[in-house]
């Protein structure tokens, strides 16, 4: 295939697998190491779940020569990705770099809780010029809600710790907050913690999660479980947020931002909510029209449609077996990111908001239209508040920018009206 005209292919790569030094009581990734005990592969439940040398070398060697472009971004992702020792990522570093002599252009990017960031690594990020996604939700008693240690022990300070140990090395870091029961109701303290604590880039992720046990020990439902074995609903975790939730924080911290800091911080469900409005893709897939050409590779090389989707149903081979391109161009994963756009009900078809949500993620459509149809998005209600709310805002903005200007631009259209 003519690779030059595809999409940029991306990968979100687990050198850990699912394992991980904290048990956040919304995790959907720990329950994922029941998937890769009993594959084949010529690996055993014995055998820990990190990636193997072989393994790392293939996989970028298959990712950089499977780009359209020679831009490459590499993701280090988990369960926590610094549960390998800092020589695998040295060696990542190794390994990349004949594909820096002959001309490609390289970021790594890496994901992690913060709690085992050291001297060490800080200092090696900042070496090599890596990003650090730091997961922080907010205040010390937002943040210990959840996310605790395996002990059960609060995480927040660690976390702190680890990144200030980043500033202190110049790394570059941003932040990545889970929107949860226990923080949604505070949009403007969080926000203001995450200004006091030097964060210019922010994302969110809300939980969304449906409890159903499995045999295999996963205790999560997938996007495509609507009942139990007895044919009854299931019910939502009781970490997620509401979509009530979800509507009034988004429109809360919208206010905070938009009065103070637009330009100064980038707020990423805004920012892409604005390229909607400009008819500009999106930089991330929940608000695009259809579902990226991304996937997640495990650490034994399988290779899963989607983050949010590792799911045996959603298993796309193994890097050993197949590459990268073939199983990320292939008739399935093709499918699988139409139909996010195939699959809208009606209620999204007809919606005024439907050139700026797309009926965001797949994975989040689990209730009925008014109508009765399935598909609907259970943060729909959130939604359609957050989209009302910033409506003004954004024809502001986009006017600023079709005319060449700043769309800092609205702070004082904010005063002065
Ligand atoms: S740090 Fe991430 S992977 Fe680890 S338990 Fe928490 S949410 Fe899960
Ligand atoms: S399923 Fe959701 S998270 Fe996955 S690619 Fe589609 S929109 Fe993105
Ligand atoms: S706001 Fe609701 S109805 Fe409108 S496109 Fe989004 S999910 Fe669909």
């Amino acid at each position: 295939m003519d690779l030059s005209l595809s999409p940029p292919l991306y990968v979100m790569a687990k050198p850990a697998g699912a394992a991980c030094n904290l048990r956040c009581r919304y995790c959907y990734y720990l329950e994922k190491a029941h998937l890769t005990t009993s594959k084949p592969h010529n690996l055993t439940t014995s055998q820990p779940h990190t990636m193997s040398d072989e393994l790392l070398r293939l996989f970028i060697q298959q990712y950089v020569e499977a780009q359209p472009q020679p831009n490459v971004l590499f993701t280090w992702h988990g369960g926590e990705p610094l549960l390998r020792p800092l020589a695998f990522y040295r060696r990542v570093v190794e390994l990349q770099a004949p594909y820096l002599r002959q001309g490609y252009h390289i970021d790594n990017c890496l994901q992690t809780n913060g709690t085992l960031l050291d001297d060490e690594w800080c200092r090696f990020f900042a070496e090599q010029g890596w990003l650090v996604g730091i997961s922080i939700d907010g205040t010390e008693a937002m943040h210990d809600a959840y996310r605790l240690s395996a002990g059960g022990q609060p995480t927040w300070r660690q976390v702190m710790h680890g990144i200030e140990l980043l500033q202190q090395y110049g790394v570059e870091w941003n932040a990545m907050a889970v929107v949860h029961h226990q923080n949604a109701d505070h949009p403007e303290e969080f926000y203001r913690f995450m200004r006091s604590i030097g964060c210019q880039y922010l994302q969110f992720a809300p939980i969304v999660e449906r409890s159903l046990a499995h045999p295999d020990g996963r205790h999560l439902a997938s996007p495509d479980e609507f009942t139990d074995t007895e044919g009854r609903p299931l019910s939502m975790t009781p970490e997620s947020v509401t979509p009530q939730q979800w509507g009034a924080f988004l429109c809360r911290l919208f206010d905070e931002w938009v009065h103070h800091d637009v330009g100064e911080v980038f707020v990423e469900l805004f920012d892409c909510t604005l390229a909607n409005w400009c008819g500009i893709a999106p930089g991330i897939c929940t608000l695009a029209e259809e579902c990226s050409h991304g996937g997640v590779m495990e650490w034994n090389g399988d290779l899963y449609s989607c983050d949010h989707y590792v799911f045996p149903q959603y298993h796309l081979g193994n890097i050993r077996q197949h590459t990268l391109t073939e199983m990320l161009y292939s008739p399935r994963q093709e499918q699988f990111c139409r139909r996010k756009h195939e699959t809208l009900p009606h209620q999204c078809q007809d919606c005024r908001w439907l050139h700026v949500c797309h009926g965001e993620c797949p994975k989040n459509r689990i209730l009925r239209t008014t109508d009765g149809e399935p598909g609907l998005n259970y943060l729909c209600e959130g939604y359609r508040q957050f989209f009302a709310h910033v409506a003004p805002y954004m024809d502001f903005m986009k006017a600023e920018l079709e005319a060449g200007r700043a769309p800092a631009n609205v702070m004082n259209w904010c005063q002065s009206s």
